[in-house]
């Protein structure tokens, strides 16, 4: 059996490693021209996530290129007030598996090499235009005017995945939560120093600010409530880094002070987005993986590890199943639920966000220390951070056909 992967962000090579593992030919095709090292800014990977890591052989690799490793988040207003605090567990789950934060660039990076180095590399500048599934193979077609030929065809192209596009014209597209999102950098100095293991997010009046301080380096993001831009929308009267400094008036002048620090590049806003549910994962010999399949706000901090989860699942179900339209439809009944509670959950933790003035900053405060409480107890960090998947374990074939 040959895989086509179209896509080699963080699941596509995940994919390539995990099918090279279970001894299936694959070849992964990246619109690129190369890892997009200076695109996007950190990302979190948790336990669930680095577990996948290290059984794809990758996990030290990373580790050795990522930073902050935290179990605390603490809360504040903008003004400073400790809101509550949250364990998230994951120092349970030993230092291996602690959760960490990576540049998206690096993470690519360090993927596409272990696929390289594994004999499966990513093939940079091959941006896929069109895909046919004639019921007996796949046949894809690239802008540089070439074809590919296999077995099956995985969609890990992102949460405007092309791929999906073709194989369900029908589907939702991605939906916005009504915030954007910005992030990078600065001298540790700059800001208040966090604790060890502690990631501080500051729930301001108007916009939200989450950061890390090391030893030299903090790493930042900020979250706004605002309506959707996109390539087209025009930067406001002075610039995007100006409005923002502008949205944390009236909070603790530490914020827009660090912040004018800033690389004035780090500013260029992207909206969140993110995908509820799929009508459907698969048809026919074609399936779709991470974020293409199930796009979630970064307010889950699972991105990355979901779509990690899904190749190790995906290579077990086709190394096990073989037919490819049984195996695209187990390995979606294998993940489906549970992608779509995490989805749900980086939804209900993006929503205190959303306050967009004094008056709602003010209600949101009165009741955050209460929701921070009843988090606390219920814990719903522990399911998802505890999932375990074993490569090993055969799969028997399971879900519906379509
Ligand atoms: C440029 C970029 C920056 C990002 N920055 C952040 C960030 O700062 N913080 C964060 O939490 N998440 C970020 N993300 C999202 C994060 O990487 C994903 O949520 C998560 O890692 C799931 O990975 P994925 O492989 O499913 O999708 P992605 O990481 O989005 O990878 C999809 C890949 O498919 C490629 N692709 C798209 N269309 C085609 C095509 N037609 N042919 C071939 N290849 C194609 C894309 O170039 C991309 O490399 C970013 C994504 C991208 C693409």
């Amino acid at each position: 059996m040959r895989v086509l992967v179209s896509g080699g962000g963080i699941g596509g090579p995940a994919l390539a490693l995990a099918l090279r593992r279970a001894g299936i030919d694959v070849r992964t095709f990246e619109a690129h021209p190369g890892p997009a090292a200076g695109l996007g800014s950190h990302l979190g990977l948790a336990p669930n996530g680095l577990a996948v890591l290290h059984a794809l052989g990758a996990g030290e690799d990373v580790i050795a290129h990522s930073a902050f490793p935290s179990d605390t988040i603490e809360f504040t207003n903008g003004r400073g007030r400790v809101l509550g605090r949250l364990r998230d567990g994951s120092a349970e789950h030993g230092d291996r598996l602690r959760t960490r934060t990576i540049t998206r660039g690096r993470l690519q990076t360090v993927l596409a090499e272990a696929a390289a180095r594994a004999g499966v590399p990513v093939a940079y500048g091959r941006r896929l235009v069109s895909h046919t599934d004639h019921g007996d193979h796949v046949t894809v077609s690239f802008a540089d005017g070439g074809t590919a030929r296999g077995d099956v065809l995985i969609g890990a192209d992102g949460i405007h995945s092309p791929v999906r596009r073709t194989m369900d014209p029908a589907a939702p597209g991605p939906a916005y939560t009504g915030l954007l999102n910005m992030g990078g950098s600065l001298p540790a100095h700059l800001l208040p120093a966090t604790p060890a293991g502690t990631t501080r997010m500051v729930f301001g009046r108007r916009a939200f600010l989450g950061y890390q301080t090391g030893e030299e380096t903090a790493l930042w993001f900020v979250n706004l409530p605002h309506p959707d831009v996109g390539p087209d929308t025009p930067a406001p009267a002075g610039g995007w880094q100006r409005y923002v400094l502008d949205r944390f008036s009236g909070d603790a002048p530490y914020i827009a002070a660090a912040l004018a620090h800033a690389d004035p590049a780090a500013f260029t806003p992207t909206g969140i987005h993110d995908i509820a549910s799929l009508p459907r994962w698969s048809r026919g010999r074609v399936g779709l993986l991470g974020d293409a399949a199930h796009a979630m706000a970064p307010s889950s901090g699972q991105g990355a590890s979901q779509a990690l989860e899904d190749a190790l699942v995906l290579a077990s179900c086709l190394r096990d199943i073989d037919d490819p339209a049984q195996a695209l439809a187990t390995y979606e009944h294998l993940r489906r639920d549970r992608v779509e509670r995490v989805v749900a959950l980086g939804r209900r933790q993006g929503s205190p966000k959303l306050a967009g003035n004094a008056v709602s900053a003010f209600l949101r405060d009165l009741a955050l220390p209460l929701v921070f409480r009843a988090v606390a107890r219920t814990d719903p960090h522990r399911e998802v951070f505890s999932h375990r998947i074993d490569p090993d374990r055969p799969v028997r074939p399971a879900g519906v056909v379509r």
